[in-house]
């Protein structure tokens, strides 16, 4: 299958899955994952309508860019990011959707302040407390909540979820439904430069439960450009 195929299948599928829930699909912004693909084949799910790409590693969206690899589309950084490694984001991308700490916040401000720009960001989540994956804690997410409050060039639109691998679909479906608690839990507070009104969660195995769920983002890579080769010449 080509790209532009296996989009119009995933879209098939985002649609599906939103009516199914009562929800229009227009609700559903679709993220291509597009790590480890080079500019053509971004370029190719870009003619077949994909506008928003999620990059994890600064390096690799650098580099990219500079090959206009994104040209006309937006870039989301949905990766691990470092405070070192802000410069290279800060104001470039459409929206950073890995936040965790009110160090990273700070930095983002800071940078953004700097150059007289403002960014968009979510905060990732890590519902589940796993000690090997990056997110914010559960219970330390309102100080992250409070601390936005604080840097005004950052405007925190909402939450990001990557739930842990599960045998079950139903154990992951859970998840995605606390994740839901929890946004909607959050939007009838009030917190300065936040406003709830993305919930990212979904890859290629599990979009359509996300969506069921109530994610309004879903990132995919393998439905969409096929098999990762992380062999040396990637
Ligand atoms: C790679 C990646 C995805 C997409 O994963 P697939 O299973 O290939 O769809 C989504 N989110 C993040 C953060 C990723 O790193």
């Amino acid at each position: 299958m080509t790209i532009a195929e296996r989009i119009a299948e995933v879209r098939q599928r985002i649609a599906r899955a939103a009516e199914e829930a009562g929800r229009s699909p227009s609700e559903i912004t679709l993220v291509a994952a597009s790590k480890l693909n080079g500019p053509e084949r971004i370029r190719e799910a870009f003619a077949a309508g994909v506008t928003v790409f999620g990059e994890n590693r600064v390096q690799e969206f650098v580099e990219k860019d500079a090959r206009g690899a994104y040209a006309g589309a937006e870039v989301h950084i949905i990766g691990h990011l470092q405070r070192n490694k802000v410069k290279f984001v800060a104001g470039k991308a459409a929206l950073i959707q890995s936040v965790d700490s009110p160090e990273l916040l700070a930095a983002i401000h800071r940078r953004c302040l700097a150059e007289g720009k403002r960014q968009e960001v979510l905060l990732e989540v890590n519902l589940a407390g796993e000690a090997s994956k990056t997110g914010c804690p559960p219970e330390r997410l309102e100080e992250l909540l409070e601390a936005a409050g604080g840097f005004s060039s950052v405007q925190v639109k909402g939450l990001m979820a990557i739930p842990p691998i599960y045998e079950k679909s139903v154990e992951t479906r859970a998840y995605f439904a606390q994740m839901r608690e929890l946004f909607v839990d959050i939007r009838t507070k009030k917190y300065d430069n936040v406003s709830m009104a993305e919930l990212s969660m979904g890859m290629s195995g599990d979009f359509e439960d996300a969506i069921r769920e109530g994610a309004t983002m879903v990132r995919i890579g393998t439905a969409i450009f096929g098999a990762r080769n992380y062999g040396p010449h990637g």
